[in-house]
Parts: C-alpha cells; sequence; structure tokens
C-alpha cells in the first residue's frame, strides 16, 4: 500500500508513509533551559517549560527539531510546523524520486 497516511488533531499532526514518518505535536518535547530533548511521555526532570517538536524518521534515520527552531508563529499549528519541519528536510536532503512513478490505488 503506497497511500500515505495523513492524521491531526488539536495538539498534534503527523504524515506516515512506505518510508518515512514525520509528526509534530505534544510526544515529542523538547526543555529550553536543559537544551535537551525529553523522551515521549516524559517530563523534563526539573520541571522546565518544554515546547513541542517535529520528528522525522527515514532511512535509519531521527531528526528532531524544536519549534523555536522550526520558525512557526504558533506552536500548537501543529499541521503548519508539520509542514515546515517536512519542508526543511526536503531543503536538506537529496531525495532520489522515482520519475517514473504513478499513482497506484
Ligand atoms: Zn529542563
Amino acid at each position: 500500500m503506497n497511500k500515505p497516511d495523513v492524521y491531526e488533531a488539536s495538539d498534534y499532526a503527523g504524515l506516515e508513509t512506505k518510508n518515512a514518518k514525520f509528526y509534530y505535536g505534544y510526544e515529542q518535547k523538547y526543555c529550553k533551559t536543559c537544551k535537551e530533548f525529553i523522551e515521549p511521555a516524559k517530563t523534563c526532570d526539573y520541571s522546565h517549560e518544554m515546547e513541542c517538536c517535529f520528528m522525522a524518521a527515514f532511512e535509519g534515520i531521527e531528526i528532531k527539531i524544536p519549534f523555536s527552531t522550526l520558525g512557526g508563529t504558533d506552536e500548537w499549528d501543529c499541521v503548519g510546523n508539520l509542514l515546515l519541519g517536512i519542508g526543511f528536510i526536503l531543503a536538506k536532503y537529496h531525495l532520489e524520486l522515482d520519475t517514473k512513478m504513478g499513482v497506484k490505488k
């Protein structure tokens, strides 16, 4: 099945394809004070303020980008921040595309 899965709610949004996963929202957090990524479902040990992150996983690598680095205008515009993150990935990585690719249902 090649059709990507797109999902969103008030505090997260994501895109999953056959070979990549992109996510933005509350499950991926970054502590602004400790400057560390926080494991999903955990909080900073010192109760510092945290921010949501964009996460991309593909080709065996995982990339996380905190909201303040993404440069969005609203931390809870999850779809907008998801798109910003995907845009950064596309701008930074050379992707080999199959130009003969059609859409299979
Ligand atoms: Zn902290």
